[in-house]
């Protein structure tokens, strides 16, 4: 069985125009991400995330190292989208996301890499950190349905989500992939230059867990639709696993498929905060495990 995107019956009906519009206006009062920083992008100007009206891509490919329900035989197909709206001290993609190391791309040559992908047999279009880049990739989409796609998007992000974007992309996008970093909204501001990361994050997943639900696996176990989180293991509980955890569980739905990934290790600025430059322990790494089973999750990428 292969399950029919979403995207597809949204097109059909004309919604996705709708969408498409509804998001591109957004773009001359940039408020895609709660950073909300009204510039107008239409006409050039550039806010945090500094990316103007033009898709920028930093690489794409069959990616076989992400979650194996998204890897399944022939790949994840990533499209890493140039920078961030995230300032993370400790970024290990810091090239891409930081120093916004790609080239613009027009609709149609975003579109052709979706396909490209597609007939590479990839099982999904696997965007890397599409938040400030809705639109764009919005706006390709047709280009690559009227070119046969017919596989499952992936919104693979940093979790500092603005609902609003996040509602024009129901029927969209069927997984999401959001990280959910830190437990506490100052440590956030300390290391990934936001505020109120944590409500945002927890505001986000509630949305996305609307539209897509739990993770739902087919019959070769490759994912097809619904919510995989994200939680990086930092060093001195700076990730605050257990609040994390507990709302996955409690707020979310203890069935929710949970990757509590292990391989910190000091990148970027890291150097330049004490607490921030080791890699963690395997005591560490256990510990967060062990909450996240105390607070009821079952579903641990890795851990069945
Ligand atoms: S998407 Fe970029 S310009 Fe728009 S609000 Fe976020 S950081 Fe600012």
């Amino acid at each position: 069985m292969q399950a029919v995107p979403s995207y597809l019956r949204l097109h059909e009906s004309g919604e996705l125009a709708r969408r498409i519009e509804a998001a591109r206006s957004i773009l001359g009062d940039c408020t895609l991400c709660p950073r909300h920083c009204h510039v107008n992008r239409l006409q050039g100007e550039r806010g945090a995330c500094r990316v103007g009206r033009v898709p920028m891509v930093s690489s794409f490919g069959p990616h076989f190292g992400e979650e194996r329900p998204l890897v399944g035989r022939y790949g994840s197909g990533t499209i890493f989208l140039t920078s961030c709206n995230l300032r993370c001290v400790f970024c290990q993609n810091y090239d891409i996301s930081q120093l916004a190391m790609g080239s613009e791309a027009s609709p149609a040559e975003l579109g052709e890499m979706m396909l490209s992908l597609w007939r590479q047999g990839c099982h999904n279009i696997n965007f890397v950190t599409p938040t400030h880049q809705v639109p764009q990739i919005l706006v390709a989409l047709p280009h690559a349905i009227d070119g046969g796609l017919d596989i499952p998007l992936v919104y693979n992000c940093g979790g500092y989500e603005e609902p609003a974007t996040l509602r024009l992309l129901e029927g969209v996008f069927d997984i999401y992939m959001p990280d959910f970093k830190f437990g506490d909204s100052a440590v956030a501001e300390q290391y990934s230059g936001v505020p109120h990361y944590v409500e945002s994050a927890e505001e986000a997943l509630r949305e996305m867990h609307r539209q897509v639900g739990p993770l739902l696996l087919d019959e070769r176990g490759v994912a097809v639709r619904g919510l995989l989180v994200r939680h990086l293991v930092l060093p001195e509980g700076l990730a605050g696993t257990r609040r994390v955890m507990g709302f996955i569980a409690r707020e979310i739905s203890p069935d929710t498929y949970v990757n509590i990934m292990d391989q910190y290790h000091p990148c970027f600025r890291a150097a330049e905060h004490p607490h921030l430059n080791r890699r963690i322990t395997p005591e560490e790494f256990a510990e967060a495990l062990a909450i996240a089973r105390a607070e009821g999750l079952s579903r641990l990428d890795g851990f069945p």
